[in-house]
């Protein structure tokens, strides 16, 4: 049995130190307990929060406990009625290889699933972000302009797909030209832009030549910058992530944009609204299964995954992700099925 736990808090980026492997007995399933093999471990931006002690929406994770996340196990040993040797379920038993589970807050997923591994994706957390982010908060209506960065990533590579089924001109921002090459090729956007060129508030300002409508918040920093003045009267952001700061140690450097920020929103009379999906929107999970599992089968909406295989490989991987060097949806592939 192996698992990873958070050995340190990091200051700044986290780093291989921050986290240590621990090896020990595998566990048994005692009566009404089933035992976990995971064979996919979902990394996503949230956990360097929970890595911190400051104050968020959710509890941090202790020194010396295991690092939190959404998996897709296999069941190899039930002492339990409801759950069969070999089903597949979602659990959140985070980074290791076996977990015991009483079966509270498992999800089924059949004996056989076609693509196990989307449920941590574009069927799963990031996915219903991306859905609930952009219909209830966005409200897109067709002709309307939105921009979406992180645009390869789970959440914004969904959001502009959705954008465009609704009938918006999409605009995406990623780093660097082989992820918009698939923004535009794969993914049907209408442009893509990338975040490091020097001159990418230029570029934003000429291709967004009607303003913007929508915006759909995940990095925060200078994409925001560049977003602000081309916001039209009435646009609408849902503030869904920031990941640009979430390594930040300190505010970052003046001149003081908040009165910018909060006139602009006055004069344009602009909503933003910032969610946290399960806590606001867990009710409506079955709306969004019911879509995107149809807008899946249909071809409507395209997905990438980007495995890492071994559980050892996380700390890394992670690490790589609040950097921009994942390509797709990262999922750790702990084990065959
Ligand atoms: P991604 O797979 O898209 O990974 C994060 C991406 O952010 C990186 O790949 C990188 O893409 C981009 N990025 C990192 N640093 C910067 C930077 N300095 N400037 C611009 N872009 C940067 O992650 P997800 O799709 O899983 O998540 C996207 C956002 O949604 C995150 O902010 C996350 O916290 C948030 N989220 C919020 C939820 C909620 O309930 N509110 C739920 C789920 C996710 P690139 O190389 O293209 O720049």
């Amino acid at each position: 049995h192996q698992r990873i736990v958070l050995a340190s808090r990091p200051s700044g980026a986290p780093n291989a130190d921050n986290f240590r492997l621990e090896s020990s007995s595998k566990p048994v399933a005692g009566d009404g307990q089933v035992l976990l093999r995971t064979i996919y471990l979902s990394l996503d931006p949230y956990m360097r929060g929970r890595m911190s002690d400051a104050e968020s929406y959710a509890e941090p994770v202790a020194v010396n406990d295991i690092m939190v996340g959404g998996t897709v196990c296999q069941v190899e040993e039930s002492r339990h009625p409801n759950f069969e040797v070999g089903e597949w379920v979602l659990a959140y038993t985070g980074w290791q290889n076996y977990a015991l589970s009483d079966g509270e807050g498992l999800l089924k997923l059949g004996k056989a699933p076609a693509a196990p591994s989307y449920a941590l994706g574009v069927m799963g957390m990031p996915g219903f972000t991306a859905y609930m982010g952009l219909l209830d908060i966005g409200q897109p209506k067709a002709g309307e302009t939105l921009v979406v960065a992180a645009a390869t990533g789970p959440v914004g590579a969904t959001v502009g797909q959705i954008g465009k089924l609704k009938g918006c001109r999409v605009i995406g921002i990623a780093g660097g030209a082989e992820k918009c090459r698939h923004a535009k090729e794969v993914l049907g956007f209408d442009e893509c832009l990338d975040h490091k060129a020097e001159d990418f508030a230029e570029q934003l300002a000429r291709v967004c030549d009607q303003g913007i409508d929508i915006y759909f918040e995940n990095v925060g920093g200078k994409v925001f910058d560049a977003v602000l003045p081309l916001l039209n009267t009435s646009a609408r952001v849902p503030v869904c992530g920031l990941v640009s700061q979430y390594n930040a140690t300190e505010l970052p450097a003046g001149p003081d944009r908040l009165s910018l920020l909060m006139s602009t929103i006055l004069v344009k009379r602009i909503k933003m609204q910032g969610f946290i999906i399960f806590d606001d929107y867990g009710h409506r999970y079955e709306e969004f299964a019911k879509d995107m599992g149809d807008w899946l089968s249909q071809g409507k909406i395209q997905y990438k995954e980007q495995l890492v295989e071994g559980l050892e490989q996380a700390p890394q991987a992670f690490i790589g992700l609040l950097e921009g060097k994942n390509f797709g949806k990262l999922v750790i592939k702990v084990a065959e099925p």
